[in-house]
């Protein structure tokens, strides 16, 4: 006579709403972006939504290469290092060279926007990303995809940060460019 034992392994399901932003000047913009997807889906998590994709003037410094940018919301089951470390091996995987002067022309930078609404101040992490209010760029695809996000620090919502903007640099949709597939 056998005996036949069952053992259930629970998983911990921790599901977290992870908002990204995706930013590049050089390159093939438009490659570059779709393997961003394809690898964010793959190593961080379904794409859950996302903005359009906008033209962008630089921010913080002069270039006559404009700017892609698109914000994604992910669901993720990885801590916040987790994702800052993929992200920045998708950065690098891709090309990105980082450069002495902080503001520069890039093929790609993925930048942490909220985890869920966590607080993080670590010396090589700021959740939620301490710039998002001085940068429409941001503002813009976050009112598109989530209006009413509140921002944990601040407390106000993207629309409201966005009324308050006072960037004036371009904001612009790119039209007729395929969506990101999760
Ligand atoms: P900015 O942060 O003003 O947009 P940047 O994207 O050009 O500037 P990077 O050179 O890409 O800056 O990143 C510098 C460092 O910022 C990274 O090494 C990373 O450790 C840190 N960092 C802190 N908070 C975040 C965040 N929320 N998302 C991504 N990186 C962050
Ligand atoms: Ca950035
Ligand atoms: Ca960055």
């Amino acid at each position: 006579m056998y005996e036949f034992s069952f053992f259930v392994t629970q998983y911990k399901v921790n599901m977290t709403s992870l908002y990204l932003l995706l930013g590049g000047n050089i390159g093939e913009k438009q490659k570059i972006f779709s393997k961003v997807w394809t690898s964010l889906n793959l190593k961080i998590g379904k794409i859950a939504s996302q903005s359009a994709i906008y033209e962008t003037e630089p921010w913080g410094f002069e270039s006559p290469d404009l700017f892609w940018n698109q914000v994604l919301e992910l669901s993720t089951n990885l801590s916040p290092e987790e994702v800052l470390a993929q992200t920045q091996q998708i950065e690098t995987e891709l090309g990105r060279i980082r450069k002495e002067n902080q503001y520069s022309s890039r093929l790609i930078d993925i930048d942490i926007l909220f985890y869920g609404n966590q607080i993080i101040n670590q010396e090589n992490l700021t959740v939620p990303h301490p710039r998002i209010q001085e940068r429409k760029f941001a503002l813009v695809p976050l009112c598109e995809i989530a209006p009413e996000l509140l921002h944990p620090v601040l407390r106000k919502s993207m629309r409201q940060l966005l009324v308050e903007s006072t960037d004036p640099l371009k904001v612009e949709k790119v039209t007729n460019f395929p969506e990101a597939h999760s």
